[in-house]
């Protein structure tokens, strides 16, 4: 019997096997959902389309974001959630880094302490690596020790590359400012972004369903993160209006979007 060759190369959202979805912007902005997020989670439920968490936070693990996800009332799982700090875990195994200094907050230092990575006090010279992530209470003297660090050879990786982070009191300088702050007093990029829109995440993600990265798509607020991730594994990417992107930047935008929609809920109609 003749059967349908699978095609390697999902071309719209109907197509895609597995859908990944930001969490700021997209399906939440602070403590409130918004509009759409349940019926879409609904709606891939009855679909038996598998749906995948990818946010760039690093504040919780991925346990606790499933946690608060569900108690916003989204049906979450918590092996389907994966985060900046999953990334970085996993960089870091591959690169064999036991021990880390790290600009980020005591919540992500004791997350890694837990998953068997030593972070040591910043400017230790024994480290092996450095995150560098946001941090809310970064000061001089922690640049000045993160700069010197560097500049003596201990490589370097960032969690994300997002310019600001936006909480419900406005925005707020994330990682890609401290990039930026780091990159002009020592000449040195990061090794490796393990956040979006690195395509690791994608990699993990594809990973663990079993799927082709190229059979899964991705629906976000951010063009410079979420869209260009999509961009750069090949995914179908839907833009929505919902968080900190508007129509025109989308339009003139070198990372564009297959579908561009006002909120998550308009995207129901195109997955079946
Ligand atoms: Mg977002």
């Amino acid at each position: 019997m003749l059967t349908t060759p699978r095609k390697f190369t999902a071309t719209n959202l109907k197509e895609c096997e597995v859908i990944l979805l930001d969490v700021g912007g997209t399906l939440k902005k602070g403590n409130q959902l918004l509009p759409g997020a349940v019926d879409l989670i609904q709606e891939l439920i009855r679909l038996r389309k598998p749906y995948y968490i990818v946010s760039n936070t690093t504040e919780v693990s991925e346990l606790q974001l499933a946690e608060e996800l569900r108690e916003l009332g989204l049906h979450v799982k918590d092996e389907h959630v994966f985060t900046a700090n999953t990334a970085t875990l996993h960089y870091c195994k591959k690169k064999e880094w036991k021990r880390v200094t790290l600009l980020g907050t005591k919540k992500q230092a004791a997350l890694y302490n837990e998953q068997g990575l030593e972070v040591m006090p910043i400017g230790d010279s024994t480290a092996d690596g450095i995150i560098v992530s946001q941090d809310p209470t970064l000061t001089y003297e922690a640049l000045t020790a993160i700069t010197r660090q560097i500049a003596n050879g201990t490589p370097y990786i960032a969690t994300n590359t997002d310019p600001l982070s936006f909480g419900e009191n406005g925005p707020s300088p994330d990682t890609g400012a401290t990039i930026g702050f780091i990159g002009v007093a020592t000449g040195v990029e990061p090794q490796a972004v393990t956040g979006k829109p690195s395509s690791l995440l994608v990699e993990l993600v594809a990973e663990h369903a079993e799927v082709p990265v190229r059979r899964m798509g991705m629906i976000g607020d951010q063009l410079n993160v979420d869209i260009k991730m999509a961009h750069r594994s090949g995914l179908v990417s839907a833009l929505v209006l919902s968080g900190n992107s508007t129509h025109s930047e989308a339009e003139s935008s070198k990372y564009r979007p297959d579908y561009i929609v006002e909120d998550v809920g308009r995207l129901i109609p195109l997955l079946s």
